[in-house]
Parts: C-alpha cells; structure tokens; sequence
C-alpha cells in the first residue's frame, strides 16, 4: 500500500481562508480586527522563522499583528511587566510568547501570566483543565492542527487505538487529550516505555512527537493506518525531516503527513482560528469576568 498524502499546505490554506472571512464578517459588523501580539525574547533561528511566518500569516488573515521584540538577557520580571500590559489592551486579543524561553525566565510563571481569554497557545492551565474535563476553550495549536488534518481523512476516529509518542506539554498531553476527546483509545509512549515498536504495530493512528529525525520506522506501522508526524528536525544540510521514516512509512500507511508541508502549516493555521476564537470569548466575557 503506497499512503495518501494529508497536505497540511493545502488544508491550512482552508482553513485560513475560512478564518479570514469570519474575520471581515466580524470588521463588517462594526467589531475590531483580532490582534495577536507575538512576543520574541532573544534572537533564537528557528524562534524567528517561525515569529516572521507567525506575523505574516497574522496579516494575511485580516487581524493586527503587534511585534513584541525583547532582547536575551530581559528578566523574567520584565516579560511580566509586558504581558501585563498586553493583557489590559483591548486591541490585543491573543498573546503568544514564542517558546524556548532563555534560561532566566521560567516558562511555567509566564504561561500562567496571560489572560487565559488571550491565551491563543492554549498553554494556560485554565484552558488545560477545560481540554481534560471535554469543554475545550482555546486549543493547543498543534494538537488542534493535528486533530483537523485526522477529519480529513474521512475516517471514522471512534475505538481507533491511536499511539501518541511523546509526553510534552505542549504535543504529546494535549494530543492525548484530543483523541480521547474524540473516543480514540489512546496508548501515550516516552521514553521509558519497553516495546515501542511492539506498540506501534497496533496503532490504527501514529502521533509522533519525539524530536528525534526518522526516528519511527516504516515496520513498525500497522496496513492502513494513519501516519501524522508533528516532528521537525534540522538536518545537516539544512533540510527537515520528520520523526517518521516517511520513505518506509508511506508504503505501509493509509495516510501520512509529509515534512515539511504536513502538521507544520496547521499550528499555523489553528493558531489564527484560535485568535479569531479569543476575540469572540472576549466580546462575550470581557477581563475581570469570571
Ligand atoms: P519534547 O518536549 O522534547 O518531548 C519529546 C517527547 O519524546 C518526550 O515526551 C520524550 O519522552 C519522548 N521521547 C524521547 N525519546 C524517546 C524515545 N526513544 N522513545 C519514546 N519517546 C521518546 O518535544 P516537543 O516539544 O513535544 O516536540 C516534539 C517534536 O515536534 C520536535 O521535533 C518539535 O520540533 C516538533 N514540533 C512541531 C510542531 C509543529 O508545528 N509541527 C510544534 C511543536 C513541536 P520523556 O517525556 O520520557 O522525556
């Protein structure tokens, strides 16, 4: 079997779209533009790629995009400070604090600094519980992505055991969460789990979240099933490869996402779905409500 390709590019593309006309709806009615604020600490490479993809795509959906430049050695405080700020201006819907953080500041104060209402990362505990008690709010971009590109396929998710390789904040947990959500049976691997490969073979759906390039191996992927790599690894020569063999992979799988092109694009695309969303929650529940 030679695996049908989920085209992240093309799927993001609808989704913005559709995002975008929401978003002239909403200006046409008199409401403001979603602005999202993307705060950048230091002069991380690949942080300012994806800031300036961020930023641009920010625009091209309609919304306002505000820059906001801090240099490496800011303090912990000093971000505080910001996000405060940001989050008592009303122009500014959605806060996004480009991670890694530098070693001064801890990820964990920060996160739960942002109005969880502005919290388009979903990173905020408030919005983590809401996902683990099934009334999700605002989504964590790449789960989210993914789950979008798992509706493309057309299948039917319910009792599909579903593998989900990685425990991160950020992916693994969250992408948990969601097919759970979706009544996926659902096996979480990391790295002390015995038999990962064993695992595998028994997964109707693959999330791999590993950060490890090629890691997953075209055997160990069961006739038929779905394939989604949210890895991205910088090679040597500066091409990306995913956490999937996709050359192995793809002639066992159903369907798979390719790298670059496949969950990439998604996070993108969520993330304005989910500004759009912290707009509307707080034209409904303004700061200060409950
Ligand atoms: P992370 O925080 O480093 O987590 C990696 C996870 O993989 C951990 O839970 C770790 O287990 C597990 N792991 C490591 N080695 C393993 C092994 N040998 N067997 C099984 N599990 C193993 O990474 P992350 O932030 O979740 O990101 C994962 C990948 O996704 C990276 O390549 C990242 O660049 C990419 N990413 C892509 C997007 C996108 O938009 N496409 C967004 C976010 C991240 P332990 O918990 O036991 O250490």
């Amino acid at each position: 079997m030679t695996a049908r390709i989920l085209d992240g590019k093309a799927i993001s593309e609808r989704l913005t779209i559709e995002v975008r006309r929401a978003v002239d709806a909403r200006c046409a009615a008199g409401k403001a533009a979603p602005g999202l604020a993307v705060v950048l600490v230091g002069e991380h490479a690949a942080s300012q790629i994806y800031v300036r993809n961020k930023r641009r795509m920010t625009e091209a959906a309609g919304m306002r995009s505000f820059a906001v430049d801090l240099a490496a050695d800011a303090t912990e405080e000093a971000l505080l400070r910001t996000i405060d700020r940001l989050n008592g201006d009303a122009s500014v819907h959605g806060i996004l604090v480009q991670l890694p953080l530098p070693k001064q500041i801890r990820s964990e104060r920060v996160i739960e600094g942002i109005d969880w209402r502005k919290d388009v990362d979903g990173f905020h505990p408030y919005n983590v519980g809401r996902l683990v008690l099934k009334l999700p709010t605002l989504r964590p971009c790449t789960p989210y992505g993914c789950m979008r590109l798992l509706a493309e396929t057309g299948e039917d998710l319910v009792g599909k055991h579903a593998v989900v390789i990685g425990q991160s904040n950020i992916v693994g947990r969250p992408m948990a969460l969601e097919l759970l959500m979706a009544r996926c049976t659902v096996t979480i691997c990391h790295s002390a789990t015995r038999d990962l490969p064993g695992i595998v073979r028994r997964a109707d759906i693959v999330v791999a979240a590993v950060g490890k390039a090629n890691f997953v191996q075209g055997d160990w992927i069961a006739e038929g099933a779905i394939v989604i790599d949210v890895g991205i690894n910088r090679n040597a020569d500066g091409s990306l490869s995913g956490d999937v063999d996709f050359a192995s992979a793809r002639e066992r799988a159903g369907w798979i996402t390719p790298v670059p092109g496949g969950v990439g694009p998604m996070t993108i695309a969520t993330l304005l779905a989910n500004t759009l969303r912290a707009a509307e929650l707080q034209d409904a529940q303004p700061r200060g409500s409950p």
